[in-house]
């Protein structure tokens, strides 16, 4: 069993943001795009994502009204540099007419943040870390989104235990920082920098790691 390390959170994300200053996530111009975007990425990368948000931009398709009056193999098509095409076109489609049924963004945005988080886990594919970055990044929620890079940097400086999950390292960040939309905004987004250039899976570049000074 891993002997768990106390650590000062905040200290944390301070050395974080001076090391690679504000990363103003998420990038996308509106909330409606920001979804959209969210689930796009789902198994593939960002630059695929880019590209297949490009094409429906072209064709004035970052809307849900007009996803919905789009043809599904039109969509497909624009989608299809994002991968799983077929299911994401779907599962974008389906979503986009949820939303417009139950009265778009503004009413969704009347629910708590916990009728609002399980709103989006009702969805086809949205799991907890589409759903949590929607919640944050399109609804300004004060939700901490754990993905595969903060487990990986959490277990290696012993901040959790191995078979710590999702909502264990959730529960974890929500505790020892103050709840606010701002800092899970830029703590995540500055996790993400040091999972893709140090906190590597097979080899991680603890030397050259603004983390290095917690271990
Ligand atoms: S690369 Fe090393 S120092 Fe950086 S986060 Fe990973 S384990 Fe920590």
């Amino acid at each position: 069993m891993t002997k768990i390390r106390d650590c000062n959170l905040m200290t944390v994300y301070e050395s974080l943001f001076s090391a690679f200053g504000p990363q103003l996530w998420w990038p996308a111009t509106g909330p409606e795009e920001m979804i959209i975007g969210a689930l796009l990425t789902q198994n593939t990368n960002w630059k695929n994502v880019e590209k297949a948000l490009s094409n429906l931009r072209r064709n004035n398709l970052l809307s849900f009204p007009y996803i919905i009056k789009t043809p599904l193999s039109q969509l497909e098509k624009m989608i299809k540099p994002a991968g799983y095409f077929r299911q994401k076109s779907q599962r974008l489609k389906a979503l986009a007419e949820t939303i417009v049924a139950t009265g778009g963004l503004d009413s969704l945005d009347l629910l708590t943040t916990i009728e609002l988080r399980e709103w989006f886990l009702r969805q086809s594919g949205i799991g907890p870390e589409t759903a949590d970055s929607i919640l944050l990044y399109a609804f300004k929620r004060p939700v901490f989104v754990i993905d595969a890079y903060t487990l990986r940097v959490c277990k290696r400086h012993n901040w959790l235990n191995d078979k710590d999950d999702y909502r264990k390292a959730q529960k974890f960040f929500i505790r020892k920082l103050p709840l606010k939309v701002n800092i899970f905004n830029e703590f995540h987004a500055l996790l993400v920098q040091i999972g893709k250039n140090f906190c590597r899976t097979k080899k991680p570049l603890c030397q050259e790691c603004p983390l290095e000074p917690f271990l």
